[in-house]
């Protein structure tokens, strides 16, 4: 099988899984106890948050832990729409089309069950939510705005320092899920201007099940997980230290590796985009050319069943995804792939090519060599 998801998940890293191991037993106390062993895992977890403030340029005491990206979402928007609410009376939501359903989602809930407003802002055709958009949607209700960092669907870059900006003059809160932009681009919080930014393991070589979520000193936020103080009384539960521990060897090792991985697949990235547009009829790139993930290829095939494709590939063994990772049976486009304006007859035939560290020039030829045939078969099975 040659694997060409990255964007779904990643390996854990052997270095991690190393750094890791010592703490599911021989240094396996709760770190909230008072003996020797807890204070062990208490040292673990401190010199963990140290580790992540580092790479984000911020104070161990904004990193707050959770169990994956999704959940830093939830906190970031529902503890800051509540708190916000409380704060200024503020109700007015505003996140961009093309989100991940994990902050989609949240404020669909938000809106439905907890009386908050939601406005949506338009994407232009490449993904990108421009500064201007922000700056016309924003008023004096506005508590927060969401926009995220990286597109995992279409690799699309977000301008965030300058929708940062906006936020701040305007004293709205503002975050960022930047769990599909960790791997490969800068996440310096005070560079980047955000309060509130969201990140998740698994997407950088990291295990599966931990999170974190940044939030500036000052920024109003209500813990949305309630028992224990732990995380500095915003996120209760026993805190889960091997995975704290990989998350902060895999973040550090992908800061200091980012320049040779992104070396590494960006060529592979611009070969793959370079041969599928001038050998498969009907094929347009979805996103953005530029202001792109270095490792994401995304396409879209007129008159291709996007499912069936992937199953065609899975059995000529290649693992890919037609954009989110969720298997729906839905067989609509995406939201992403409507916020961009596609046709039904395109949007249906999206497909998604994300590299890692793995990945081969021989992988990547391979796959180039058998992706025409099996978007023909596609057509003709349709
Ligand atoms: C993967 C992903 C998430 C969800 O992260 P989990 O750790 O899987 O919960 C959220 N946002 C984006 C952009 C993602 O790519």
């Amino acid at each position: 099988m040659i694997y060409l998801d990255y964007s779904a998940t990643t390996p854990v890293d052997a270095r991690v899984v190393d750094a890791m191991t010592p703490f599911f037993n021989a240094s396996f106390g709760n770190p909230s106890s008072v003996h020797r062993l807890g204070q062990i895992a208490e040292a673990a977890i401190d010199s963990a948050r140290e580790s992540v403030a580092r790479v984000l340029n911020c104070k161990p005491d904004e990193i707050i832990f959770t169990s994956c990206g999704s959940e830093s979402d939830n906190l970031a928007i529902r503890g800051a729409a509540y708190a916000m609410r409380e704060k200024t009376g503020a109700k007015w939501i505003l996140a961009s089309r093309a989100e991940h359903p994990a902050v989609t989602k949240t404020l669909e809930h938000l809106g439905k069950h907890e009386g908050f407003l939601v406005e949506w802002l338009d994407v232009d055709e490449r993904g990108r939510v421009t500064p201007e958009t922000v700056a016309k949607a924003i008023c004096g209700d506005t508590a927060i705005v969401s926009v995220m960092y990286a597109n995992n669907e279409i690799g699309t870059i977000n301008p965030i320092k300058e929708i940062a900006e906006i936020c701040r003059a305007n004293k709205i809160v503002f975050h960022t899920d930047a769990v599909q932009a960790a791997a490969y681009l800068p996440i310096d919080v005070n560079d980047l201007g955000v309060d509130l930014m969201s990140l998740g393991a698994h997407k950088f070589y990291g295990p599966k099940g931990v999170g974190v979520l940044y939030v500036r000193k000052g920024t109003p936020l209500v813990s949305q997980l309630t028992g224990g103080g732990q995380e500095f009384n915003l996120r209760a539960g026993t805190q889960n230290v091997p995975y704290i521990v990989g998350f902060a060897e895999a973040l550090r090792l992908t800061a200091e590796e980012r320049a040779r991985r992104v070396a590494h697949v960006q060529p592979l990235r611009d070969r793959i985009i370079g041969a599928v547009l001038e050998s498969i009829p009907d094929s347009q790139l979805t996103g953005d050319l530029e202001s792109r993930l270095p490792h994401h290829v995304s396409f879209a095939f007129k008159g291709v069943d996007g499912n069936l494709l992937l199953t065609l590939l899975d059995a000529a063994g290649f693992a890919c995804s037609s954009g989110s990772a969720c298997k729906t049976g839905n067989p609509e486009p995406s939201d992403v792939m409507n916020a961009i304006g596609l046709s039904r007859e395109w949007g249906l035939g999206s497909l998604r090519v994300t590299l890692g560290k793995d990945t081969m020039p021989e992988h990547v030829e391979s796959f180039l060599n058998s992706l025409p045939a099996l978007v023909e078969k596609a057509r003709a099975l349709r």
